[in-house]
């Protein structure tokens, strides 16, 4: 699955989720996550990405977020099924 890092906080472009086929995209109050178990690996949100917050899980920025993408992905509400 495709990540999202760091670079993400604070970052309200939200570009990303406009493109996903699958709507794996949860909405925190500073960062969206993706759903880890949802993402079907397509990587069209990494281009649409402005801060370049949006990795694939072999990069070794995802190692620690890859745990906190699913843990609040579970927490959070999706942002994308409600538009
Ligand atoms: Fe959605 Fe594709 Fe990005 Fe996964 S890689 S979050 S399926 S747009």
């Amino acid at each position: 699955p495709y990540v999202i890092t760091e670079a993400c906080i604070k970052c309200k472009y939200a570009y990303c989720l406009e493109v996903c086929p699958v709507d794996c995209f949860y909405e925190g109050e500073n960062m969206l996550v993706i759903n880890p178990y949802e993402c079907i690996d397509c990587s069209a949100c990494e281009p649409e990405c402005p801060a370049e917050a949006i990795v694939p899980d072999t990069d070794m920025l995802a190692e620690k977020w890859l745990q906190l993408n699913q843990e609040y992905a579970e927490k959070w509400p999706n942002i994308t099924r409600r538009k």
